[in-house]
């Protein structure tokens, strides 16, 4: 294929609002698109994307947790085209329930390692491919339970905290590589989706009689796409915006 015009990495691809957004760029004939999945062999319906875009999504072996599907992954996109445009750190875990006064210890651990330090894995790994692009593009997919000015009451106090620590780190991308690497680098809230992670939460708020507003996968990729499209580092590099467009308090 001749050079795409907007080259996308996105991992968590296999489900939810990761294969969303696979499908939505890809919808695109002339992108090419990326897509981690720490077990491709069981990702079907991104399996038959792949197929049916016809080499246009590429989908990658990619554990948050693994250095060497990192390193891997750089190999495979430097010889498809030498860059990445848009890096979308969509992979997450939510476990619980658990609170301050009785989570184990380890569940932070988790939700860190997956959260926080996969995203910060997928930075390291890529940004030499971020910066042989013209208008590079770091987005991580945070959750506004991670906001400190808001404090939501949800009883999953470790996967909260690791979305805090998220956001601070985007912050810190976004403050070390902006103006050095004309990086828009910004965190989002996709809303509350129906996925199976969202869905949880969903059903957690119905069993005490509450009903709670969520959005589609295809409602929030709708957005989400919209906002990667019009990114600059002018208006969303360090930024805290929803799937609507609506800015987060940190
Ligand atoms: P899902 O649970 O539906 O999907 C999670 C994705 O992350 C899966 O593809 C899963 O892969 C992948 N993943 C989990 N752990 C790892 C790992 N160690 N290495 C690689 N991939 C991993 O979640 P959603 O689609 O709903 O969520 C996507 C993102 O959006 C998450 O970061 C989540 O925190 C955030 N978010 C979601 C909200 C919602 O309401 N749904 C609200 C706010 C934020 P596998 O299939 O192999 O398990």
């Amino acid at each position: 294929m001749s050079s795409p015009s907007t080259v996308y990495f996105i991992s968590g691809a296999g489900r939810g609002i990761g294969l969303g957004l696979v499908k939505s760029f890809a919808a695109r004939s002339d992108s090419l698109v990326f897509a981690g999945a720490r077990a491709p062999e069981k990702a079907d319906a991104l399996n038959e994307l792949a197929k049916a875009t016809g080499g246009r999504v590429v989908v990658v072996k990619l554990d948050a947790g693994s250095d060497e599907d990192h390193k891997a992954a750089v190999e495979l996109v430097k010889q498809q085209d030498g860059r990445v445009d848009v890096v979308i750190a969509n992979a997450g875990i939510a476990e619980g329930p658990a609170l301050t006064a009785t989570g184990p210890p380890e569940a932070y651990s988790k939700h860190f390692a997956t959260n926080v330090v996969g995203p910060l894995r997928l930075f390291q790994a890529l940004l030499p491919l971020l910066q042989a692009s013209s208008k590079p593009q770091f987005l991580a997919m945070s959750s506004a339970v991670g906001s400190n000015t808001l404090n939501l009451a949800m009883p999953n106090d470790p996967y909260g905290v690791s979305k805090a620590a998220l956001n601070f780190l985007v912050t810190k991308i976004a403050s070390e590589h902006g103006e050095a690497d004309n990086l828009t680098a910004w965190v989002t809230h996709p809303g509350l989706v129906a996925t199976d992670m969202g869905n949880l939460v969903v059903d957690f708020y119905k069993a005490q009689g509450v009903d709670v507003p969520f959005v589609t996968v295809d409602e929030s990729v709708a957005g989400l796409t919209k906002l990667v499209d019009n990114a600059t580092r002018e208006t969303m590099g360090g930024k805290f915006v929803q799937y609507d467009g609506a800015e987060l308090p940190w």
